[in-house]
């Protein structure tokens, strides 16, 4: 029986290709205490904090969100657990659950896991996606010019511990670790955690080329091939996303592939991002965006400002990004660092 607001309650956000919009990710800083070698600069400008949007706004937004029907919401950088009383805003989404939420979750590079764990389970984290890219602690070093290996092993094992389900996220490297994912999906697959391999995307300037970093996924599918038996799920990811997965007999895991190069995922795509500035893309391959920042900050009336933002934005999602990575010297795609608009 609908009750009596039913009436009331505000449009959900389709786009005019008929995609309805019912995930958020939602990045809470541009900062990182690593440099992975194809998200970010060895050196890098951060934004001043003066331009974040305040824990107390990015709730703000995320509600504006869950009132037009967005249902699940990722929070994501940057690294989101170093930003400072990170764990206010977990627990404030926490409260949504339940009552037009249904996931919260984080992708994480894990080196503050260890630390935040039994935290984030509390305030209703249930699953966390965890980026790392080898097991072998020197070229862990190497792909994130400063990180300890070890650290972000305890992190994992503390988010397994705390009850987490683990995804491990790996971009795939052709002179890295492009030979050493079968064992990567056996480690991750031992431990009964998913995973999901990522083609190198063109974004931001990272002072390397990603003409040698590319390798297509088809690539490294074809030698899992030749070792196991894959068997594809469903044609897409139930969750709208950009992944297809895998079934593997022998290790009994599921395995993902994420090819914006080979194979453009766009047609279900169900998601918007928002920035640590408040800029809202409607798509991450492309430079539109509205400023929800603005509609916060100068407006007398934040949330019809920020639903009047939020239809402008839905008018402006693309029906596909449009990279390519196909010569050796060229430039990204966009300027912007996938830490920028959080992956
Ligand atoms: N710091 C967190 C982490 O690494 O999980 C969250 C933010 S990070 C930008 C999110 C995801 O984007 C990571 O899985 C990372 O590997 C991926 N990523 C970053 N730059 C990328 C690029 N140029 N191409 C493909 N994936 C990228
Ligand atoms: Fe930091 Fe994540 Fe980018 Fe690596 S991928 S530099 S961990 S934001």
């Amino acid at each position: 029986m609908p009750d009596g607001h039913t009436a009331l309650k505000p449009a959900p956000l389709t786009d005019r290709f008929g995609r309805e919009i019912s995930y958020l990710r939602l990045s809470v800083t541009d900062r990182c205490d690593l440099r992975c070698t194809y998200c970010m600069a060895e050196h890098m400008t951060f934004l001043p904090k003066k331009d974040l949007l305040s824990l107390e706004e990015l709730q703000t937004v995320a509600d504006a969100f869950i009132r037009r029907g967005v249902r699940k919401i990722r929070i994501t950088g940057g690294e989101p657990l170093v930003r400072k009383d990170i764990m206010g805003l977990f627990e404030g989404l926490g409260d949504r659950l339940g009552s037009g939420l249904d996931e919260l979750t984080l992708t994480t590079n894990a080196t503050q896991l260890e630390t935040h764990a039994e935290a984030l389970v509390k305030a209703g984290v249930k699953r966390v996606n965890i980026s790392l890219d080898t097991l072998d602690p020197d070229m862990f070093r190497e792909i994130t010019r400063r990180g300890d290996y070890e650290k972000v092993m305890r992190g994992i094992e503390a988010g397994a511990a705390a009850g987490l389900k683990i995804k491990i996220n790996t971009v795939a490297l052709r002179h890295q670790n492009a030979g050493d994912i079968p064992r990567m999906v056996e480690w991750a697959h031992t431990r009964g955690y998913d995973m999901t391999l990522i083609e190198v995307m063109p974004l931001g300037i990272t002072g390397e080329d990603r003409y040698d970093q590319y390798i297509p996924l088809f690539d490294i599918r074809d030698e899992l091939e030749r070792r196991w038996t894959l068997t594809p799920e469903d044609a897409r990811d139930a969750n709208g996303g950009p992944s297809r997965y895998v079934r593997i007999a022998e290790t009994g895991g599921r395995l993902g592939f994420i090819t914006p190069l080979t194979n453009n995922f766009c047609a279900g795509c169900n998601r918007v991002r928002v920035t640590c500035t408040g800029r809202i893309y409607m798509c991450l391959g492309q430079d539109d965006h509205v400023d929800l920042r603005a509609a916060l900050r100068e407006s007398s009336d934040p949330q019809a400002a920020l639903d009047e933002a939020l239809d402008r934005a839905l008018i402006a999602k693309p029906e596909r990004h449009d990279f390519e990575i196909n010569q050796r010297g060229q430039g990204p795609a966009l300027d912007r660092h996938m830490s920028v608009t959080g992956g």
